[in-house]
């Protein structure tokens, strides 16, 4: 299955995206993740990504767009994909729609309100990817996965996650009217646990 799934920063993408694609057996495609990789590898796309995520900005399309249909092109994609944090446009929606058909659109939907503290207390493993709040940690430091060490990422300061759900909210917000003219967008609510949210997207997705 082609799954994408949307929803703000903090509702718990990444969280879930983890989880479904282990239960699907489908490769879990983060751009947030691949343009983290390439600024730790100082490559060319990490430089320019850097300086648009420093700022809480979009990556321009054009990067973006080609970095998705790349890795879409890859054999594990061909029974199916969990896209995180792709589309953020109605632009890359348009150009996603070109090179490849979407099956479902799963909107994890958290109240604006709840979403600074979610983010500003998040913590990730800086190996496996795992998140964390701070509220549940009770001071470990470490990954409960792999033992790694958690971190914070650069991007999750209360500054630049001000102008990320202002982003938001104007460019990427759209695409939820977008995916429901198509009647493909299933609304999942993100409040509650880990393992209560997981269940009701398993249960929209049948
Ligand atoms: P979050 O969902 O918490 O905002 P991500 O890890 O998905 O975090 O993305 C981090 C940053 O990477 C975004 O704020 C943005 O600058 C950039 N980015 C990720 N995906 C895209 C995309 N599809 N288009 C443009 N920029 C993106
Ligand atoms: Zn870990």
């Amino acid at each position: 299955m082609n799954i994408l799934l949307l929803g703000a920063p903090g509702a718990g993408k990444g969280t879930q995206a983890v989880r479904l694609a282990e239960r699907y057996g489908i490769p879990h495609i983060s751009t947030g993740d691949i343009f983290r990789y390439n600024i730790k590898e100082k490559t060319p796309i990490g430089v320019i990504a850097k300086s648009y995520i420093d700022k809480g900005q979009l990556v321009p399309d054009e990067v973006t767009v080609q970095i998705v249909k790349e890795r879409l092109e890859k054999e594990d994609c061909k029974s199916g994909y969990l896209l995180d944090g792709f589309p953020r446009t109605v632009a890359q929606a348009e150009a996603l729609e070109k090179f490849s058909k979407v099956e479902a659109v799963v909107d994890i939907d958290v109240p604006l309100d709840k979403l600074l503290k979610r983010i500003t207390g998040r913590r990730v493993c800086g190996s496996c990817g795992e998140s964390y709040h701070i509220d549940h940690l009770d001071g470990k430091t470490s990954c409960s996965k792999c033992g790694e060490e958690l971190i914070q990422r650069a991007d999750d300061n209360e500054q630049t996650v001000a102008s990320r759900l202002d982003v938001y909210v104007k460019q990427t917000s759209p695409l939820t009217e977008y995916y429901a003219e198509k009647g493909i967008l299933k609304n999942v609510n993100g409040m509650g646990s880990v393992d209560e949210v997981f269940d009701r997207i398993i249960s929209v997705l049948g």
